[in-house]
């Protein structure tokens, strides 16, 4: 697979908009879209740096991933996201190398993405998120 950039980095948060007030006005960075994923409990929060982005997730459900991630880890670093050019085929590609993926098929993201997350298990326990944009 071609991975193109670091496409964003996910951080959890407990309060999104008192973590948006720290980039905003301590870090300098703006906020340039708030989205809720559904069929993730998140509201998310999205900050450009340079070519990457910074990724605030808030859960809106304590059963779903950030809430039970929260309640286990704490706030923090979540997830590293890579910007791949062919989702479909680079899921491919892992299937044929055997990595276990939390998503056998690419669903939708944050911020007009396409999206797979691979198992924390076969990356060192770093939660790794592939995305392309969609199309
Ligand atoms: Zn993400």
């Amino acid at each position: 697979m071609e991975i193109q950039k670091i496409e964003h980095i996910g951080i959890a948060v407990k309060d999104l908009n008192k973590s948006i007030k720290f980039y905003e006005d301590v870090l300098g960075l703006k906020c340039y879209k708030i989205e809720e994923i559904k069929n993730q409990k998140v509201k998310t929060a999205f900050f450009k740096v340079g070519d990457t982005k910074i990724e605030l997730l808030e859960s809106t459900d304590n059963e779903g991933p950030i809430g039970k991630f929260i309640e286990k880890r704490g706030e923090g670093l979540h997830h590293i996201a890579f910007g791949v050019d062919n989702l479909k085929s680079s899921l491919s590609e892992l299937f044929d190398k055997n990595i276990k993926l939390i998503d056998v098929e690419p669903k939708e993201g944050a911020d007009d993405l396409n999206i797979v997350f691979i198992q924390p298990k076969a990356t060192n326990g770093v939660l790794t998120e592939l995305c392309e944009t969609k199309k």
